[in-house]
């Protein structure tokens, strides 16, 4: 826990204020900073040396006394506990002063994988954060003279949305004020939550004690993220919905999530999942984009080779023709869409004969097709991974290899979310062969390196088999990027994904390194720690029989565990991440340039 305290205006009032808060932290601290929102300064400018680490919002930035320092005018930082050491947790910070340019936040919040900041500090109030709020508060506010519906301003209302804080400190207008939550998202999904917001403003210091002019707060807080989900997640009764959504913002449309109800099954969950995931939507994919046709009325007895001579006759060019043995029909397959449409016409109008039977001709789905180039012999046309399959959507690709490829999943966590997919088609560990394991080890070290050296972050991947419907499932591997935020962050998230796993009654143990294959009848939830300081590599995992009824990892452990360490809890369901196809694309873009330094910059 961070222990803080909050004041108000100080005025010049520095001793009395200093007085008050060397009491308090005697008293109930030890606290490890004091935040001063509103106008520092009086007339005395000298100020003396403050009880505790103290950080102001008024002034240029710079050491101001002993123990007291000004943040400048808008911006983020992290502050560290007071004890100091290995052990000490990084509280993050926003602040905004009435004036200057927001630039430097907006930079902050625009990186990839934003995580959301722990408090942020504003001078003034934030415009509309009277949206939602009951009429008897904004009547008491009115008594100690706030007239809330024409106070504070859109700078600060737009920074609160942007910054996404836990906590909201203000000051400037003499009213001590705390908000009922909101929350960040609008309209969370009933089982998914998404952090909270508390906005208190304070009275001015050390001149009140009228508890409508309250003037020091206390707060404890675990900072993202080292925080538990259910912290984080930790909704009150009275929270309600943000009061600034009314605001322009780039955000991505999470009430989607609402409408659109995603099966929880390993299937659905994906992120591959047709837009409402029924069957005849996908079939229709297939015949719409089919290259095989159909053939019926063929000789018992008939082989491959007298289909294509026939079809050829007929001015169709098929690359392959296959008869089914005994069933009197078969297929012909074409390199293209075109040449198939081109085929199937002139055969319909040919009267093509085999023997004394006349051959009829449609589209075909055949899922027994013999082998396409590039594409191994069990594609499976059903699977969103696999490349030959309609469903795949091959434009999130960034890369393939001999034997496995990476892309960006639908709805990615951050940016550079991305994925590790053997390209052959396959259900667990156990059935990739030794190259394979070994080119998803080799691309998910290179992805790690680059987003250490071209991000400046750590990187966490992760597997997650389990007792899945036979064979449906193929395999794949997350892999995240997570921006550094103070030395020894890498540990401290090996140290959550232990801990939740505690919390969830299965443990993860750390595994050596070689190769990781657990037994076909083993299901397995493995993740890997990037350090993005030193480059050193964890791995633990959890491996049970698949029989077993003890507790596992739940479908969503990984991404719900990055989402709440990035302070985006709201993100954890790739659902309410989903962008267009053109984002998409830019998306693509962007890894390539970024990640993988493709396309020359
Ligand atoms: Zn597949």
């Amino acid at each position: 826990m961070v222990k803080i305290l909050v004041c108000g205006d100080v005025e010049g009032r520095y001793a009395e204020t200093f007085k008050r808060v060397a009491k308090l932290d005697k008293k109930a601290g030890p606290f490890d900073a004091l935040f001063c929102v509103g106008t520092f300064y009086g007339e005395d400018k000298s100020v003396p040396a403050a009880p505790i680490p103290t950080y102001i919002l008024d002034g240029e930035a710079g050491e101001v006394a002993e123990n007291v320092t000004s943040l400048g005018s808008c911006g983020a930082t992290t502050i560290e506990e007071r004890k100091g050491g290995a052990g000490a947790k990084h509280l993050s910070v926003a602040f905004v002063a009435d004036e200057g340019s927001t630039k430097q936040l907006e930079d902050a919040c625009a990186t990839a994988g934003f995580m959301g900041v722990d408090v942020l500090l504003s001078n003034d109030w934030p415009r509309g954060v009277d949206v939602g709020v009951p009429d008897a508060e904004v009547e008491q506010l009115a008594e100690v003279g706030v007239r809330i519906n024409a106070a504070g301003m859109d700078r600060i209302a737009e920074c609160a949305k942007m910054t996404r804080p836990r906590y909201h400190f203000a000051g400037t207008r003499n009213a001590f004020w705390a908000r009922a939550p909101y929350r960040h998202a609008p309209k969370p999904p009933s089982t998914r939550k998404t952090h909270v917001c508390r906005f208190v403003a304070l009275g001015k210091a050390a001149l009140s004690k009228d508890p409508q002019r309250k003037w020091i707060h206390a707060v404890d807080i675990d900072p993202v993220p080292y925080a538990p989900l259910p912290t984080l997640q930790d909704e009150p009764v009275n929270c309600g919905d943000s009061p600034y959504l009314c605001f322009q913002s780039s955000e991505r449309p999470v009430e989607k999530l609402a409408k659109r109800p995603v099966e929880d099954t390993d299937r659905g969950a994906f992120r591959w999942a047709s837009v409402g995931g029924a069957q005849p939507k996908r079939r229709k994919v297939e015949e719409d984009s089919s290259t095989t046709l159909f053939v019926g009325g063929l000789p018992r007895n008939c082989d491959d080779q007298e289909l294509e001579d026939v079809a050829r006759k007929a001015d169709a060019k098929p690359s392959a023709a296959r008869c089914v043995a005994g069933k009197g029909y078969g297929f012909l397959d074409f390199s293209s869409r075109s040449d198939a449409e081109a085929a199937l016409t002139s055969l319909q109008n040919a009267d093509v004969k085999l023997g004394d039977r006349s051959l009829t001709f449609d589209w075909g789905t055949s899922s027994a097709k013999p082998k396409q180039q590039h594409y191994p012999d069990d594609a499976r046309r059903d699977c969103w991974f696999c490349l030959a399959s309609p469903g795949c959507e091959t434009h999130l690709v960034t890369g393939v290899g001999d034997t496995c490829y990476t892309c960006l999943p639908k709805g990615g966590l951050v940016d550079a979310h991305a994925l590790i997919v053997p390209i052959a088609h396959a259900s667990d560990r156990a059935s990739l062969d030794d190259a394979t394991l070994n080119e998803l080890e080799t691309t998910s070290d290179q992805l790690a390196k680059s987003f250490r050296e071209k991000l400046n972050s750590h990187a966490v991947a992760f597997e997650r088999v389990a007792d899945t419907k036979k064979g449906v499932y193929h395999i794949h591997r997350n892999i995240i990027p997570l921006p550094k935020r103070g030395s020894g962050d890498a540990s401290r998230l090996v140290a959550d994904f232990m801990d939740a796993a505690q919390r969830m009654s299965f443990r993860l143990v750390p595994v050596q390194d070689g190769v990781f294959r657990p037994a076909p009848s083993e299901r397995f939830f493995v993740v890997d720690v990037y350090c993005g300081d030193s480059g050193s590599k964890k791995r633990f995992a959890c491996v049970q029989p698949k029989d077993t009824p003890q507790r596992f990892a739940g479908l969503h452990f990984g991404r719900d565990l990055l989402a709440a360490a990035l302070g985006t809890p709201g993100r954890a369901h790739w659902k309410a991440c989903e962008v267009g196809r053109s984002d998409e694309e830019r998306l693509v873009a962007a890894f390539k340039a970024k990640v993988l330094g493709e396309g020359g910059s």
